[in-house]
């Protein structure tokens, strides 16, 4: 039988690429990336071209499970359903709504995000609902809300082609993005574009660039700062745009006057005459083009680095025209629609804060239940929701394809949490991981390609991911699974769907008016397109690649903010016992926690184990060598490696990637293990990319 061809959107990265996925006999057989789709137009990377062995790995969970005498056995939807909905009522009734959470993967659909937000904070009461955007985002979406005044990503990828000059901050995008980076690159070929990469790592992405600043971890709103200093007093600024357009002008030059590149060498580390030459060059570009990643959001002043960096765009008027303005590529497929459907526990459906009682309000209404059942305050991120497991005051967790046993910083800790849940639901497509391991019960959900929804990408597209076959065995669609609880749980006439574009045709009414509006998207609109930018409120509309060309912000007074931020110290500085700064980071064969790479074996025999990058000079002083095993220690615990010994990695630095659970790797190789739990206090965003450790050679302490 011939290769049947559909259509399909990648579902790992936030960049949205559009795939056609090869069909025979009811297997999916093939991943290619699409040809003439606006963002990749055929190319693909090594994740989804790997993908379809997890249609049929060993592992695949078929059916639901339960806990019985300490062990997790195959179970009936109907008993398992029944368990569920009996101890969250039970739960709810002795302690409260305020007492149940839920965390979930941001590769979830929004349709299956929308019918948790309104189970969880409509019908239950609880405004505990994380997302992995957390962790990958929060610190982004608040830069925005600062600066802009909301979460609203200005640009979008068709701005590559017309930008000059890329600046490039804590992201390996040859590694994170290898599609949008290889469009980077061709870009600048044909037009001889600059790229600027700041990175306490020589990446593969720095070894790109025209102007490379390798500065100590945790000093970008520094270095941001000294770039400000040089642009406002060479007068490298847009007098105009910042006139009209902007607030904030003379507070930000008189504190930046503090900055002059002198004394942020000695912060940053970086030579004072780089930090000239990237500042002339982003003064003299016609339309630069940011891009970030978790080596911002995921650190000390998280925030405050997005904030100066957009103060980089806004002096030099590089927003609202073609080119020019802030790209933040999200982590997962769905990253931006957990933002906007309120997959965070402050916020409500259509980028609503749960705090605006006019907001709350709006939902109420939209939802037909007393207004006085939204809580009026944020529930807890989710490193607040493993301190309430600690302390009692969260007695379930209901956790959805995500993985937090692994993903979270200090993981012992995290795992004691989940241990100490009165019910553990987790929902998933494999088991075991480290997180089902913990559960009382294991819903058998759907993976990619076997049920249909919605993501959104990092360029505010939304594209339809159909169901192409069956899932295996009696697994269910992830939004069936939730409002079959849900009705269990009482709430029948609230969640009386049928499909998922029933809940598509529900969630978009409530994003009417609003900066997310999907008034003219449909899932037969979707078929027939390769995605739509939203906004797009009308049927006829062809959606909007760039916000903002009016020039007017979100802020009250319609400007965007220039803000003077200070360099911040980190919540677990270095000291003569931990001398040494762990940051972490990506492999271009893994994905996150490796739940899906890890068991491709492909994928896995490329990096079967996790590489340790030490500075020559401090290897030599340890006595450790190239390709020894090496352990590395914090507070919190020890993790092993094999030492990569490089001068690409500063001194007094050491760099693992995240990717080595234990389910999939064996004990002792996950870097987020000894990571601080520490988060950035505006995003509530965990500080992985730095804490303080020491490191041995193995043999010595292991
Ligand atoms: S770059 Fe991202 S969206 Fe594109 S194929 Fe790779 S993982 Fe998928």
């Amino acid at each position: 039988m011939a290769v049947q061809w559909k259509k399909s959107t990648c579902p790992y990265c936030g960049l949205g690429c559009g795939l056609m996925v090869g069909v025979e006999e009811g297997r999916i057989v093939k991943i290619h990336g699409m040809k003439g789709h606006p963002v990749n137009d055929g190319d693909i990377c090594a994740l989804p071209a790997h993908y379809p062995p997890l249609f049929r790995a060993k592992e695949r969970l078929t059916q639901p499970l339960i806990r019985c005498n300490d062990e997790l056995i195959p179970a009936g939807w109907d008993k398992v359903i029944a368990f569920i909905a009996d101890r969250l009522n039970r739960i709810i009734k002795e302690y409260g709504p305020g007492s149940i959470a839920f965390f979930g993967g941001a590769a979830c659909f929004t349709e299956e995000y929308y019918l948790i937000n309104k189970l969880m904070k409509g019908a239950i009461g609880s405004n505990h609902v994380e997302s992995t955007a957390r962790l990958c985002m929060a610190s982004t979406a608040m830069g925005f809300i600062s600066t802009l005044g909301a979460d609203a990503p200005p640009t979008c990828y068709a701005d590559v082609e017309g930008a000059d000059l890329f600046f490039i901050a804590g992201n390996n995008m040859a590694v994170s993005v290898p599609v949008l980076f290889r469009r980077i690159c061709s870009a600048r070929r044909k037009k001889d574009s600059k790229i600027i990469v700041v990175d306490p790592r020589k990446t593969e992405t720095a070894a790109m660039a025209d102007i490379y600043l390798q500065i100590r971890p945790g000093t970008d709103v520094a270095l941001n700062n000294a770039i400000a200093h040089v642009l406002l007093k060479e007068g490298y600024i847009d007098k105009e745009f910042l006139k009209h357009y902007t607030s904030g002008l003379s507070d930000l030059t008189e504190k930046m006057r503090k900055y002059p590149p002198s004394f942020v060498a000695q912060i940053t580390g970086c030579p004072e005459k780089q930090i000239y030459e990237a500042a002339r060059l982003i003064g003299k570009a016609k339309a630069m083009l940011t891009f970030w990643f978790q080596g911002y959001n995921q650190s000390p002043g998280a925030v405050f680095k997005n904030n100066t960096l957009h103060n980089l765009s806004l002096l030099t008027g590089n927003f609202c025209r073609t080119g020019a303005g802030p790209l933040s590529i999200t982590g997962e497929a769905n990253t931006m629609g957990c933002r906007w459907v309120g997959a965070l526990a402050h916020l409500l459906p259509g980028m609503r804060m749960v705090t605006n009682p006019i907001h709350r309000h709006e939902v109420a209404k939209f939802w037909n239940i007393p207004v006085g059942k939204i809580q009026p305050t944020p529930g807890r991120s989710i490193i607040d929701i493993i301190h309430g497991l600690h302390s009692g005051e969260i007695r379930a967790l209901w956790i959805m394809s995500s993985n937090p046993a692994a993903s979270l910083p200090h993981t012992r800790w995290v795992e004691e949490g989940l241990s100490k849940a009165d019910v553990l639901i987790v929902q998933d497509i494999f088991h075991p991981t480290e997180t089902t391991l913990l559960a009382d019960a294991v819903l058998a959900g759907t993976q990619w390609c076997e049920k249909t929804g919605t993501f959104i990408s990092s360029e505010r597209r939304i594209e339809l991911a159909e169901k192409i076959i069956d899932p295996p065995g009696l697994a269910k669609s992830d939004c069936e699974i939730i409002w079959t609880v849900a009705r269990a749980m009482g709430f029948h006439n609230e969640f009386p769907y049928v499909s998922s574009e029933e809940v598509f045709e529900e969630w978009k009414g409530i994003t009417r008016g609003r900066i997310c509006d999907m008034g003219g998207v449909n899932y037969n609109r979707l078929r027939d397109k390769t995605g739509l930018q939203l906004p797009c409120p009308e049927v006829d509309h062809p959606g909007t690649p760039r916000l903002f060309t009016d020039l007017r912000f979100f802020r009250p007074d319609g400007r965007a903010a220039l803000l003077a931020r200070e360099n911040g110290e980190p919540a677990e500085a270095t000291d003569s016992e931990y001398p040494f700064v762990l940051i972490t980071g990506r492999l271009a064969c893994h994905f996150n926690t490796g739940t899906r790479t890890r068991r491709i074996s492909h994928l896995n025999n490329i990096a079967p184990d996790n590489i340790i990058e030490i500075h020559p000079a401090d290897a030599a002083r340890l006595g450790i060598t190239e390709g020894e095993e090496v352990v590395i220690s914090s507070r919190r615990g020890n993790v092993r490696g094999i030492a990569s010994i490089k001068d690409r990695i500063l001194a007094g630095t050491v760099s693992m990637s995240f990717h080595y659970g234990s389910a999939s790797a064996g004990n002792g190789k996950l870097a987020n293990l000894v990571c601080n739990p520490a988060y950035d206090i505006h995003s509530q965003q965990p500080q992985f990319k730095y804490c303080a450790v020491k490191m041995s050679k193995a043999n010595t302490l292991w």
